[in-house]
C-alpha cells in the first residue's frame, strides 16, 4: 500500500510525529559538521560543499535532513542535489580559485571578493525581472512589486523573503546571499494597495518570495485581509508561492500559529476570494511523509485550492517517470498540476539544465502516462524576457526540422497564444539559442 493510502486509513499510526517537539534546526556553512548524519559525507564532499556554498546559497533543515533525505544514496539522491551544493555547481576554474583560497585560510574579504566575482558570471538577474518588472509610481520604482503579465501582479513581502532550507537550483539565489542591492523585498504594502487600486484590469494577486509561507500569520493577515474591501473587488485571485509543504509542513500542522495561518486562508474563501496555494515539489518523496500529507489535507480543508508547479532539472527529475509518478500522487491528494519550467539561465544552470529538445520528451513521456486529470499541466515552458513560452514538440514542415513553440503568457498581451517555429536544435537549451524557422529574420516578439 502506498504511504499516501495508508496515511489516510490509518493516521493514528502517526500521531507520535505531530506530538513530537520539532527543533527548528536550520544547517548553513558554518555548522555544517553539526549535522547528525555529516558522517555520510567524506571530508573532501564536506570541503566542496563549502566552496560551492561560499558563492551560491545554503541552508538545509533538521526536517529535510531526518525525513527526506536517503543518506545510503549520496551524492545521487534528489532531494541531496536539491539542497546541498554540489561541486559540478562552479565552472571548474571558479571552483579552484575558490578552493585554494580556502585550503590557503585566506581573509574573508579576499574570499567575498572573489564569491562576487563569480556570482556576477552567473547571471543573477534574469528575464529582465528588476529592470523591466518593476513598476514605476511618480517616477519611484515600487520596491517589493513585480508586473509583466497584465492580470497578475507579483508581490514580494519584506517578511517572507527567505525559505526554510534553500534549492540550490533556485532562480531568485541573488536574493539570498545578503547582498542588498540583489534583493527585492517591501516592508510597504501601502505601495501595493496603491497600484492595485489604480489597476483594475488585475485579477491576480500573486504572493511570493522567498516563502511567504515563513511569515507570522499575523503579518499575512494584515497583509491580505484589506483586500476583502470593496475597492479590491476586481482582485478575485490570490496565489501564494509556497515550498513548506516540502521543507517545513509543520508550517501548516504544530508551528504556534499554524491554525491561525490556516483561518486566515478559510477566511478569504469564505468571504468570496479564490485563494490558490502555488506548491512546489521537484520529486514525489516531498509529498510522501506523514506531514507533508497533512499539511495538503488541512490546507486543502480551507477551501483553498492547491495547484503545483516545478522546474524540470538535471540531476534532480529529469526522469518522466518520476513526474508521472508525482503528477498521479497530486491528483489523488488534491493538487492540481499546473506547470513545468525549465530551468533557468541563472545561477549552477550548467550543472541543471537540459536540452529543449530533452525538456519537451520527458514532459511527453510523464503525461502519456496518466489520465487527462493530469494533462491539466502546461509545459516545458521558459520564463523568458519576452512571455513564457512552451515548447510544443518537434516536427517537419517542407522538409525542415523544427520546433513548435507557443507564447503562453506575453509581456504584450497581444502575443498570447501565438504559435511560432524555430529551427530544430539538439544544443539549444534557452529561448536565446533558437533561431526563427524558414529562414525567417526575427521572432514576431522581436519587433
Ligand atoms: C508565470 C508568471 C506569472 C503568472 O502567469 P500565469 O500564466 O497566470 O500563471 C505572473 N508573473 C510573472 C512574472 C510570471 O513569471
Amino acid at each position: 500500500m502506498s504511504k499516501i493510502l495508508s496515511f489516510y486509513r490509518k493516521p493514528e499510526k502517526y500521531q507520535y510525529l505531530f506530538n513530537r517537539e520539532q527543533p527548528f534546526t536550520v544547517y548553513g556553512i558554518s555548522n555544517l559538521d553539526k549535522i547528525p548524519q555529516i558522517h555520510y559525507l567524506s571530508k573532501e564532499q564536506q570541503f566542496s560543499i563549502k566552496v560551492v556554498a561560499n558563492v551560491l546559497p545554503f541552508r538545509v533543515n533538521q526536517y529535510v535532513i531526518d525525513e527526506l533525505i536517503d543518506w545510503t544514496n549520496i551524492p545521487n539522491d534528489p532531494i541531496f542535489q536539491l539542497t546541498f551544493p554540489q561541486p559540478g555547481m562552479l565552472e571548474e576554474q571558479d571552483y579552484n580559485k575558490m578552493a585554494d583560497l580556502i585550503r590557503n585560510d585566506a581573509d574573508k574579504f579576499q574570499i567575498r571578493k572573489l564569491a562576487g566575482e563569480i556570482r556576477q558570471r552567473l547571471n543573477p538577474h534574469p528575464g529582465g525581472q528588476q529592470t523591466l518588472n518593476v513598476p514605476t509610481f511618480n517616477k519611484q520604482q515600487l520596491e517589493g512589486i513585480q508586473h509583466k503579465y497584465r492580470e497578475t501582479v507579483l508581490f514580494f513581502p519584506g517578511r517572507g523573503q527567505t525559505c526554510h532550507s534553500y534549492c540550490t537550483f533556485c532562480f531568485r539565489w541573488a536574493q539570498f546571499i545578503g547582498d542588498k542591492d540583489l534583493k527585492f523585498s517591501s516592508n510597504e504594502a501601502s505601495h501595493l494597495y496603491h497600484y492595485l487600486r489604480s489597476h483594475k484590469d488585475v485579477s491576480d494577486l500573486l504572493v511570493t518570495g522567498g516563502d511567504p509561507m515563513i511569515m507570522k500569520a499575523r503579518h499575512l493577515r494584515d497583509y491580505l485581509m484589506p483586500l476583502l474591501d470593496k475597492e479590491f473587488e476586481h482582485i478575485q485571485n490570490i496565489r501564494i508561492g509556497t515550498k513548506s509543504i516540502t521543507f517545513w509542513p509543520y508550517r501548516f500542522i504544530t508551528d504556534e500559529d499554524a491554525d491561525d495561518l490556516l483561518d486566515v486562508l478559510r477566511e478569504l474563501v469564505q468571504k468570496g476570494k479564490h485563494v490558490a496555494i502555488m506548491t512546489h515539489f521537484n520529486h514525489w518523496r516531498e509529498m510522501e511523509t506523514p506531514m507533508a500529507i497533512e499539511a495538503i489535507r488541512r490546507l486543502r480543508e480551507t477551501g483553498a485550492t492547491l495547484r503545483s508547479q516545478s522546474p524540470l532539472v538535471k540531476n534532480i527529475n529529469d526522469d518522466p517517470d518520476i513526474w508521472a509518478k508525482m503528477w498521479r500522487n497530486q491528483v489523488r491528494m488534491g493538487i492540481i498540476p499546473y506547470y513545468m519550467f525549465i530551468e533557468r539561465d541563472t545561477g549552477a544552470k550548467n550543472y541543471f539544465e537540459l536540452p529543449l529538445y530533452r525538456t519537451w520528451e520527458i514532459y511527453r513521456d510523464a503525461i502519456k502516462q496518466v489520465s487527462g486529470l493530469s494533462r491539466t499541466v502546461r509545459g516545458p515552458s521558459m520564463s523568458a524576457t519576452p512571455g513564457k513560452v512552451e515548447i510544443q514538440g518537434t516536427t517537419e514542415i517542407n522538409g525542415e526540422k523544427v520546433f513548435v513553440c507557443r507564447m503562453i503568457q506575453g509581456r504584450n498581451p497581444e502575443w498570447v497564444q501565438r504559435p511560432f517555429f524555430a529551427e530544430y536544435d539538439e544544443k539549444a537549451m534557452w529561448l536565446d539559442d533558437l533561431k526563427p524557422a524558414f529562414g525567417e529574420k526575427k521572432f514576431f516578439f522581436e519587433d
